[in-house]
């Protein structure tokens, strides 16, 4: 045993409170992860679209960092409407960068990032855009509905159409583009689209992926946001940006370069080789062997995510005592036996991911080769 002076027993003391302090300060700012980040990429949780009661949103900034942060997200946008203002008389808000700077200044030190961003607010067409990496949002405020958007890119902004499947603008419900969105998209004055605005446009996919714009879900949310996604699983849209670096510079880089997954309810979306990464590092195999005097292999699928996968197997064989199309609960293991009819060296885990959507009526395949032992 160790004699402890008095002086040094005060020194412990004083390092265990600090350290007390740092675990308290950790279990409010921080969350598990919902997805494992794949090897040598981080996955970024964002959502850039954000109201306050600087437009027609119900709550102060300081309290969507603190939403955002118990959510596990690293960067939010705040996006009030400039021109829609329906609490003008209580906060007139002469300064459309305000509600930014009350939140930026709030979630210094706490591990979010916070960007400036606005929504610019017309009447379709164009409809609503979100401009997001601004300067300066007052200066997005003009006569016409276009010059706006050539102002946010002469700021580096990234520029996206915001929910095009909503139906005051879109009756039935089916997302679809304008020739003025044509020509801004081929001008390179849009960048990315929301697939996923509290709910799901499947059109707004396939515009995505015609146009090669960046797939977003957000969340738009003007109430509580724990409240409002309650009944949507649990959590709001987020949008997921696969990057090198954890640096606002990468993320920016990374939503240019469209390398984005879409978390919506228990389903992701994205392009397949944004997709494919994820469930690699996300989706653990057993190395599978024959169950003693049978050809019955036996294999472990663990999912270490916070979705439950459902898979579609689509390999040569049937599967014992299971249906081809099962799920694995999130953070849980379940087990398959494949009946390879001979004794075989090999066997090819092909599967369809059915909750994992990469087009209309498109989910995400792939397959992993396992030797058996
Ligand atoms: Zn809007
Ligand atoms: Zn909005």
């Amino acid at each position: 045993m160790i004699k402890q002076y008095p002086e040094t027993t005060k020194i412990i003391d004083k390092v265990k409170f600090i350290l007390f302090l740092f675990s308290i300060s950790l279990s409010i700012y921080s969350q598990e992860k919902s997805f494992k980040n794949p090897k040598n990429t981080f996955l970024i949780g964002t959502d850039l679209h954000i109201h306050t009661v600087f437009s027609d949103g119900f709550v102060w900034p300081d309290l969507r960092v603190d939403e955002a942060l118990r959510e596990g997200l690293d960067l939010i946008s705040i996006t009030d409407h400039l021109e829609y203002q329906p609490h003008k008389t209580d906060i007139p808000n002469p300064n459309k960068n305000r509600s930014f700077e009350i939140a930026n200044k709030y979630a210094q030190g706490k591990g979010l990032n916070v960007v400036l961003g606005a929504e610019i607010t017309r009447s379709m067409p164009p409809g609503h855009l979100n401009a997001v990496f601004i300067k300066d949002a007052n200066s997005l405020l003009h006569k016409d509905s276009i010059s706006g958007i050539i102002e946010a890119n002469k700021q580096n902004a990234f520029v996206f159409i915001n929910h095009p499947n909503w139906w005051p603008g879109r009756p039935n419900g089916i997302a679809k583009l304008e020739p003025i969105h044509k020509e801004l998209i081929k001008k390179k004055f849009i960048h990315g689209i929301e697939v996923v605005n509290v709910g799901l446009s499947i059109e707004a996919l396939e515009i995505a992926i015609e146009n090669n714009l960046t797939i977003l879900g957000t969340s738009d949310v003007h109430g509580i946001a724990n409240w409002e996604f309650e009944q949507y699983g649990g959590h709001r849209p987020m949008t997921f940006v696969l990057c090198e670096d954890n640096d606002i510079n990468s993320i920016k880089n990374g939503l240019f370069r469209g390398k984005t997954m879409v978390w919506y309810k228990d389903i992701i979306i994205g392009k397949p080789e944004n997709l494919l990464p994820v469930i690699n590092s996300n989706l653990e195999f057993s190395q599978p062997f024959y169950i003693k005097n049978t050809k019955i292999v036996l294999v472990n699928i663990s999912n270490l995510s916070s979705i439950p996968f459902i898979l579609n197997y689509r390999g040569q064989y049937t599967l014992h005592e299971d249906d081809k199309v099962f799920v694995i609960p999130p953070k849980e293991s379940i087990q398959i036996k494949v009946k390879t009819i001979d004794l075989v060296e090999k066997i090819d885990m092909n599967f369809e991911m059915l909750n994992a959507i990469i087009g209309k009526d498109k989910y995400l395949k792939f397959s992993k080769i396992l030797n058996i032992r």
